[in-house]
């Protein structure tokens, strides 16, 4: 829960569900260990067939486990001897270590830099910094967190603290100017993905409820998903989502463009598209039916493992969205942005401040159905 959220296009965030079950972002165990594999048959280690790595997580796994259960204390009821995608972060210095012994220096490497590039979801190492973890027993999971990113935990009662935040509509807001005019927005599931599975519609169901009191029909709700297509199953159990839900999902490459045909069948009054990180151009391909609002971003983290974000797919994009009559926003161009093919140097580490743009794309604009909420409210 976030009364003042850093992220611009909204003014708060809720997270009535912690932890998920993972995505390009923050991809399987499995995943994970077959990209390993892939990168060291690629390097020709010498010795490493397919399967290597995960042979090498089990045996460290169980040393691990053996080393914990020899501490007085022993393995606490939060730790988990798993093959999860949170043991592989907190094992990976060892992973690296193990390798380093018995292949060559290079293999440690890049298995280490196969770990780090894999795990981009920022609530998933907000997780992984506060959940439970093998190498620092002592530590129990923060309050108001999921115990690992993986175990999906409901937080009751959030949506309703949410719902009585002030009203702002008629509200300036001094660092994000752009929103000026609109009611508070509030962004549902930036911790974790809701959706992540249908057994917890009914929990949804009753936080929802909060969206539409008289106090939480003051607000714009804005819940983001990478999984349309189980949004779309909740939507229809209650009949469609209400007048001031913002229905969204996330797309990173034209890999994962599907997801917005699933989004158009979503029954929602308005519907966004987070293009954040973007990896791809993707202007030649998106089909923008039914969409009203789509924002863009480059991928911010450590320089050495973040992908480059060109300025011109922005550029494209923006014309596109100018075409179709949709509201486009451009967050931030991420960590390493180019522009006419050459890498450029910001001062602003994630690339958020505008001042330093190009200054046709200096563009941060919401969907006109949030202005007509604001005008009219629920019978928009
Ligand atoms: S919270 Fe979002 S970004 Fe993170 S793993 Fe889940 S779906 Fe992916």
């Amino acid at each position: 829960m976030a009364l003042n959220t850093g992220i611009q296009w909204c003014d708060s965030s809720t997270n009535p569900v912690m932890g998920c079950l993972g995505c390009e972002l923050y991809p399987t165990p499995h995943k994970i260990l077959a990209a390993i594999d892939r990168a060291c048959l690629h390097a020709r280690i010498n010795g490493w067939t397919s399967g290597t790595a995960r042979t090498l997580f089990g045996e460290l796994l169980d040393e691990v486990w053996s080393e914990l259960e020899a501490t007085d204390a022993g393995p606490g009821e939060g730790h988990q001897k798993k093959l999860t995608t949170t043991n592989i972060r907190h094992l990976r210095k060892r992973l690296k270590h193990r390798v380093t012994e018995l292949f060559s220096v290079k293999a440690g490497r890049l298995v280490e830099a196969t770990i780090n590039r894999s795990m981009k979801c920022y609530a998933a190492q907000l997780h992984a910094n506060r959940g439970y973890d093998l190498l620092n027993p002592e530590r129990e999971a923060n309050v108001g967190y999921a115990p690992t990113f993986e175990e999906i935990t409901l937080f009751p009662g959030r949506t309703k603290v949410a719902a009585q935040w002030s009203d702002l509509t008629g509200t300036d807001r001094l660092e994000k100017p752009w929103l000026n005019g609109l009611p508070r927005l509030i962004f549902v599931s930036d911790m974790g993905d809701a959706f992540s599975r249908k057994k917890d519609f009914g929990f949804l169901r009753t936080e929802m409820a909060a969206f539409q009191t008289p106090e939480g029909q003051q607000h714009l709700w804005l819940w983001l998903t990478k999984r349309p297509k189980i949004m779309r199953e909740f939507a229809d159990s209650i009949g469609g989502f209400p007048a001031n839900v913002c229905a969204m999902t996330t797309v990173t490459s034209p890999k994962t463009l599907k997801r917005i045909d699933a989004l158009r069948e979503v029954n929602a009054s308005v519907r966004g598209l987070s293009l954040e990180p973007l990896w791809g151009s993707l202007a030649d391909e998106i089909d923008l039916t039914g969409i009203d609002w789509v924002i863009v971003g480059g991928e911010s983290g450590a320089k050495a493992n973040v992908e480059l974000f060109a300025i011109e797919w922005a550029m494209k994009l923006l014309n596109r969205c100018r075409e179709e009559g949709v509201a486009f926003f451009l967050k931030q161009l991420g960590r390493r942005p180019t522009y006419q093919g050459k890498e450029l140097k910001l001062r602003q580490l994630h690339g958020g401040d505008w001042a330093e743009w190009p200054a046709d794309i200096r563009v941060r604009e919401m969907p006109q159905y949030f202005y007509n909420y604001a005008a009219v409210g629920a019978s928009v």
